[in-house]
């Protein structure tokens, strides 16, 4: 297998050499901190107040973390480290849970970001010669600049369609012989069911591969879509309140996403106690931001839950892995008193060959007891059918995700098109139980 890299010196360094380079940029990050209001008065509460209270990595541990509400109180410029004046973009985060928070960029902040995207691209063998058709929205939201940005420093031809007008996409696609997609992996299924409604045949586009991400989706979903589509599809991890995309990518092996050391520290902690969890146990991912001066961040708290993987990688990086998300910290449904991630729920159904490409979660109150709903589309054939055949699908379906969480859903089948569709990141879960 080729291994292709963007910058092989520093995606192959030791471990030591590594830990040396962020230890002077975490340096370089509480200076930069230091200098924002916000951060001033947090690391003065816990006996920091310079670059020089920082020996060595261990005391990273010394930061109290920052989390979304922080930012949220800072807003508009409390965690501002430059003047406006060297400011040369913002984005904002697109509000996952509720109000967006800013990030401020300086040239040399994109500059730095644009080529750790370079790598993550070049990481899955996307090249020069490929033809990239960006369908993340442009805007305030990171997923359409960030990945923009890197695909011409690449030198890849660039279509910045952004999301969105899925005719028009199919046609792009078809006009410019597009090989690289980046997009959600909901809409990329979405496209898949209209290529198949317009009776396209694949063998008329010359796609091969997907970056997708933006999105919580399990392996199964992965599968689905590469063989759906007869591509490879890569996973790409990034939030805005550290930078955007482009915080961990896989590479051309597949197995999870590389987190680009020399820009991030990564750790996994216990969301209840705040504590570091052991080599490769699941917990949320806490990152401090290496390489942002106008905006630092520092042991972000991201709610995602992951693990990091304690064994190398094939393809020869050093830069550790972190596991694909398994849901949030706050995207847990409790049903019936189960603790239940939509993530459980999706692999399950996502590897059953009749279901098609959209579903939707939801949880009501018939009585005083939690009810389940699991909605999919299957293809339109097996309507054509025995009834029987459809009743024996929806147990087999309900008998799947019986197995994996324990509760009995209702099952409703559906017919392609009917559920709602989403151009960027999708809303799965509908949850109308009162509130208590
Ligand atoms: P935003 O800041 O709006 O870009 O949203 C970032 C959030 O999107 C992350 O904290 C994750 O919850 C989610 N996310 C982004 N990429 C992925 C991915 N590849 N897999 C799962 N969740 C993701
Ligand atoms: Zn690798």
């Amino acid at each position: 297998m080729e291994v292709p890299f963007w910058n092989k010196e520093i995606e192959t360094l030791d471990r030591s050499s590594l830990e040396k380079i962020q230890l002077e940029r975490l340096r370089e990050a509480i200076g930069w901190s230091l200098k924002t209001p916000f951060y001033s008065k947090k690391l003065a509460q816990a006996g920091i107040g310079s670059p020089d209270d920082i020996k060595g990595l261990e005391d990273l541990r010394r930061v109290p973390f920052t989390v979304k509400d922080d930012l949220r109180r800072s807003f508009p410029k409390g965690h501002l480290s430059v003047e406006m004046t060297d400011v040369v973009r913002v984005h904002s985060s697109s509000g996952t849970t509720g109000i967006p928070t800013v990030i401020y960029y300086s040239r040399e902040d994109l500059e730095r970001w644009t080529d750790l995207l370079a790598r993550c691209i070049v990481a899955t063998g996307a090249a020069p010669r490929d033809i990239f058709q960006n369908m993340m929205t442009y805007g305030l939201f990171t997923g359409g600049l960030g990945l923009h940005y890197g695909a011409e420093r690449v030198g890849m031809t660039v279509i910045p369609i952004s999301g969105g007008n899925t005719k028009r996409q199919i046609q792009v696609m078809k006009d410019f012989q597009t090989t690289v997609l980046h997009i959600t992996p909901s809409y990329l299924l979405h496209i898949h069911s209209q290529l198949q409604a317009d009776g396209i045949d694949r063998a008329s586009l010359s796609l091969d591969r997907a970056l997708i991400g933006a999105e919580p989706h399990s392996e199964n979903t992965r599968r689905k879509i590469e063989e759906l589509l007869q591509i490879q599809a890569f996973n790409s991890y990034g939030l805005s309140e550290l930078n955007g995309p482009g915080v961990a990518f896989e590479c051309v092996c597949r197995q999870d996403m590389h987190v680009w050391e020399d820009a991030y520290i990564v750790e996994i902690i216990d969301p209840e106690t705040g504590e570091n969890v052991e080599d490769g146990q699941e917990g949320e991912v806490v990152l401090t931001n290496l390489i942002r001066q106008a905006a630092p961040i520092l042991r972000y708290r991201t709610r995602d839950l992951a693990f990091l993987h304690t064994e190398p990688c094939a393809c020869g990086r050093t830069h550790r892995r972190l596991s694909r998300i398994r849901g949030r910290t706050d995207d847990m449904l409790i049903i019936g008193g189960v603790n239940v991630f939509p993530s459980q729920i999706e692999e399950k159904i996502m590897k059953i060959p009749e279901v098609a490409t959209n579903y939707q979660i939801h949880v009501d109150k018939k009585g005083a007891l939690d009810r389940l709903i699991i909605k999919v589309e299957i293809y339109p054939k097996l309507f054509l059918g025995e009834a029987s055949k459809l009743d024996a699908l929806r147990q087999h379906i309900k008998e799947e995700v019986r197995s994996s969480i324990v509760i009995n859903p209702v099952v409703e089948l559906h017919e392609p098109g009917s559920l709602p569709v989403f151009e960027g990141k999708a809303k799965r879960v509908v949850d109308t139980r009162p509130q208590e």
